[in-house]
């Protein structure tokens, strides 16, 4: 399909997870390949070996300070790419690689792992260790509508990435850059806005919440870092656009995952 939007996969110091949630889409990965997206770079899966100008950068993994390469590679995937997504925890909080401390054979002096928008400015994030495919699939879907959609489509697409979006703003600034369950702690439940639904403890990869007497609590020596609970949370970043929506918003998506109306 001509109108096809350019999709890259973009391999920084991660672990391939993220791209295999990709891939978690199954059938649904290939009706976005087959009508809203062309893949121009992924070095797991072809051959392209430079990072061409796209328009989605799906960029997984941190960034090692002292590999030059690294920090190369994700300067020029800003200048090539137009909307760049931290695909997952490490790209967007840093994650397990927040523990690095170099020291070992055979570079001991790769020491320094951020998340990528530390080094440059991120336009959405999706969180999550492994990130969950569907939510992979929700971007590609709707970052195809924003920029080849009608007004209307435009308008849903908007509404749905705006949080990722204020998320990915939040997440760039230095002394917010890292994520850790205490992000519940200090921004939801001592704001007095916790509910105590269990959703952080659902969403948590490393079982490090437990709910008692009908709050979370954190085992911080288990946390690995990804933000996951944060970005789970009904009371964290609510959206109303998103909610008063949800009904249009989940019809695009099924419409555009059953492009022959079967
Ligand atoms: S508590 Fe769990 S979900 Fe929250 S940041 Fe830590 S590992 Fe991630
Ligand atoms: S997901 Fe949010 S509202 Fe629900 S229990 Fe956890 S901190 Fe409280």
């Amino acid at each position: 399909m001509a109108n096809k939007i350019t999709v890259g996969h973009v391999h920084m110091s991660g672990c391939t997870g993220c791209l295999v949630s990709l891939a978690d889409n199954y059938e649904g990965l290939f009706t976005i390949l087959d009508n809203y997206a062309d893949l121009v770079y992924c070095l797991t899966l072809a051959d392209a070996r430079h990072i061409p100008k796209m328009d989605v950068a799906l960029v997984e993994g941190s960034v090692c300070l002292q590999d030059e390469c690294s920090v190369e590679e994700i300067k020029e995937t800003r200048e090539r790419a137009a909307v760049v997504v931290a695909l997952g925890g490490c790209a967007a909080y840093g994650n397990i690689t927040r523990f690095c401390r170099g020291g070992q054979w055979n570079q001991p002096q790769h020491e320094g792992f951020v998340p990528i928008g530390d080094v440059i400015d991120v336009d959405v994030y999706i969180p999550g260790c492994a990130p969950c495919p569907q939510q992979i699939r929700n971007v590609c879907v709707m970052a195809y509508l924003l920029l080849k959609g009608t007004p209307e489509q435009q308008a849903l697409a908007k509404a749905y990435l705006a949080p990722l979006m204020a998320l990915a703003s939040e997440g760039s600034k230095a002394t917010s850059s890292e994520a850790c369950g205490c992000d519940i702690m200090t921004k939801v439940i001592n704001q007095g806005l916790c509910m105590g639904c269990g959703t952080c403890a659902a969403s948590c990869p490393v079982f490090a919440i437990t709910m008692e007497e009908g709050k979370p609590n954190i085992n911080r020596d288990m946390c690995i870092k990804c933000g996951a609970c944060y970005a789970a949370c009904p009371r964290a970043f609510f959206s109303f656009d998103v909610v008063n929506q949800y009904e249009n918003i989940l019809g695009i998506i099924d419409g555009a995952m059953n492009p022959g109306g079967n």
